[in-house]
């Protein structure tokens, strides 16, 4: 059985780990494939009859220390990049929330960090990459070589084919530490504020509290950062190590937790202590990496929390004009239905980087977990509703669930998309449970 990190859904399938073309060939003859990285999306983007693993595909195969651009395979991970480049004083351009997602997932999502407002998202930084199609063509793509493959590939959830290497560039930085500063906010309105007046910011995030009403709806912990230099961390303890890669000791949670752990009054004490974990209003250190930008990878398996049955993740954008109006209206109805989610994270988006599946629009995202019980994808398709009427749409990396014509409606780009699926794959070949779900 397998399924990805909300464990829902989950289904019999075959894993094969990719080692040459003609393999992949025999193995899939007949059937259809997606290929796989770390299954760190959330829903069913991953998985079809023949689930192809990118895992083995883990080398680096040059790497440039003056101009800091890396070309590698595609199973390659965030981690594994940090590990090894942070010592030699180079970071990933854009990096999500979790630092176990392998480059080839990057590519299929087109990421984005906590730095999408002010730097976009992982496109922006790819010169290039090759591509294995449904028909068994290798492809260099790039800005100038399949330019339209290379776009709709960004975003493509692994529909255009399997991508095998990439060449991306590196940012430089002097420290492996974040200067960070954190906020308390009381309520949507500052916290938003507070999002747009920090927008020069090159990290910026807010951990919001989406079970608290009346005048304390939307309060949040809202933290922004940079890359600390040399002269930061002067007088600081790692001022004679500012490349040390930390080395944290690790948590796990080690079985699924049984369903009654979840409820609506543990989810609020959650929230309660989080918001509270800070004493005072604002708050100024140095933190290391992990701590700032992979926070819940500190615990392994913290995805058992939500229990056999599974969670999703909604995540979903909104134009920021009316944003206020309508983010307030999706916390009250969350708050309303005591569907609490224990994190909620709030950013804002620079522009959208190209027309086909790209899900960042320049806005608000919120991001939510729910556990799956019966009414949770009713009261989805209600969000949904919400989400649409201001112009929005959901993240398909997150997603397990979405209604084919909610799509459509969110994702009208999806025709340029399926122009290109039609010249790669006319037999459709690669399919995931989304893309039949959705009918790309
Ligand atoms: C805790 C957590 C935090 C997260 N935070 C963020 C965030 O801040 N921002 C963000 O954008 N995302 C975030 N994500 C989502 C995650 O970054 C994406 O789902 C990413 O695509 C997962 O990569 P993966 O290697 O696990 O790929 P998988 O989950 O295995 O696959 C995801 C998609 O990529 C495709 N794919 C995988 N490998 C290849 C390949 N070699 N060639 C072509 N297609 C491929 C698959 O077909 C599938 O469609 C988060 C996920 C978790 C669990």
């Amino acid at each position: 059985m397998i399924s990805n990190w909300g464990k829902y859904p989950e289904i019999d399938a075959e894993e094969v780990l990719y080692r040459d073309k003609n393999t992949l060939s025999l193995i899939t003859k007949g059937k259809s494939w997606i290929p796989r990285g770390m299954g760190r999306c959330y829903g069913d983007s991953a998985l079809s009859q023949v689930v192809v693993s990118s895992l083995y595909m883990n080398h680096f195969l040059a790497f440039d220390a003056q101009t800091g651009v890396l070309t590698c395979e595609s199973g390659v991970t965030f981690e594994d990049i940090l590990n090894t480049f942070v010592p030699m004083g180079w970071f990933p351009p854009v990096t999500p929330g979790t630092k176990f997602v392998s480059m080839g997932g990057a590519i299929a999502s087109d990421v984005h960090g906590k730095n999408h407002h002010k730097e976009g998202s992982f496109s922006r930084y790819v010169h290039s990459f090759r591509l294995l199609t449904a028909e068994g063509e290798n492809l260099l793509c790039s800005r100038s070589e399949n330019p339209e493959i290379f776009d709709a590939t960004f975003g493509g959830m692994g529909l255009t084919g399997i991508v095998l290497s990439l060449t991306v560039q590196l940012k430089r930085i002097e420290s492996s530490l974040i200067k960070m500063e954190s906020l308390k906010t009381r309520n949507l309105e500052e916290t938003l504020a507070v999002l747009n007046e920090f927008e020069s910011a090159t990290y910026t995030v807010a951990w919001t509290d989406c079970l608290s009403g009346g005048n304390k709806l939307g309060r949040s912990l809202f933290l922004k950062g940079e890359h600390a230099t040399l002269s930061d961390l002067s007088g600081h303890k790692y001022s004679g190590s500012p490349l040390e890669v930390p080395q944290k000791i690790k948590l796990t949670v080690p079985f699924n937790f049984p369903s009654f752990a979840l409820n609506p009054l543990s989810v609020k004490a959650f929230n309660f202590a989080y918001y509270n974990k800070q004493f005072s209003k604002e708050v100024s250190k140095l933190s290391d990496y992990d701590g700032f930008f992979y926070p819940l990878d500190s615990i392994y398996h913290w995805n058992r929390i939500y229990g056999k049955r599974g969670f999703t993740q909604y995540q979903f954008v909104i134009p920021k004009k009316e944003g206020y109006t309508g983010l307030k209206k999706i916390i009250e109805k969350i708050g309303s239905q005591q569907m609490g989610s224990f994190l909620v994270v709030l950013k804002t988006f620079g522009k959208q980087e190209n027309q086909y599946l790209a899900f960042p629009e320049e806005g608000y995202t919120l991001a939510m977990d729910f556990a799956m019980e019966p009414r949770l994808f009713p009261f989805l398709e209600e969000l949904d509703a919400i989400v649409l009427e201001y112009g929005g749409r959901v993240y398909l990396t997150k997603d397990a669930r979405l209604p084919k014509d909610t799509f459509l409606r969110m994702y009208p780009q999806a025709e340029n998309f399926l122009k290109i699926r039609n010249l790669l794959d006319p037999e459709r070949k690669i399919r995931s449970l989304q893309s039949e779900r959705l009918g790309i």
